[in-house]
């Protein structure tokens, strides 16, 4: 018999870094660079056929907005099992905001086994690599296990570079984590 598992996995970053871009590209295929700020809380499903044994549901949730505010509420994370944390790789401000994102989510939310939830980082945008901070980022490798991600990626949702290999490498982390 088939298995269904939904799990839910929270879209996390500064605004304008594109979280929102790399949702509607992994799950509708298309991006626009019309900017798009709506308020609240947004889902969108992707049904993934993981094995022959599982069906994965995967409910990605999008802040939409709320960033401005620093941090979001506990019920935003509830339940969450895997995390991708976003910066724009054009902006050093946002990759500094990367460690107050992944802290944010490890004390707001940790799995039922009291780990943490696993978190993958994107340094998105990386068309623009020409226009990046390169020069000024640490080598991304070493960051990412120093803080606890599972990986990282260097994305474009506008060329779909790693998306796909972004999300199924977070699927992987959680469905190993219990
Ligand atoms: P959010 O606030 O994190 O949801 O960011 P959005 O998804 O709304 O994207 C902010 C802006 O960056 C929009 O104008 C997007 O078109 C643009 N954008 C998002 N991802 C990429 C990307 O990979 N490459 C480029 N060049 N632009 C992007
Ligand atoms: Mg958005």
């Amino acid at each position: 018999m088939q298995q269904e598992r939904l799990l839910k996995v929270l879209v996390i970053g500064d605004l304008g870094v594109g979280k929102t871009s790399i949702i509607k590209r992994y799950v509708h295929q298309v991006f626009s660079q019309h900017y798009r700020a709506t308020i609240g809380v947004d889902f969108a499903l992707k049904v993934l056929n993981w094995d022959h044994k599982t069906v994965v549901r995967l409910q990605l949730w999008d802040i939409a907005g709320q960033e401005r505010y620093g941090n979001m509420t506990r019920v935003y994370y509830r339940e969450a099992l895997g995390a991708l944390v976003v910066f724009d790789m054009t902006r050093l401000a946002t990759f500094q905001a990367v460690l107050k994102w992944k802290q944010d989510l490890d004390t707001k939310v940790t799995l039922s086994n009291g780990k943490p939830v696993p978190a993958v980082l994107l340094a998105n945008k990386c068309d623009q690599r020409q226009l990046g901070l390169c020069p000024k980022l640490p080598k991304l490798e070493n960051f990412s296990q120093d803080h606890g991600f599972v990986g990282w990626f260097e994305t474009s949702a506008k060329d779909d570079t790693n998306i796909d290999n972004a999300m199924t490498c977070l699927v992987k982390a959680i469905m190993s984590a219990e």
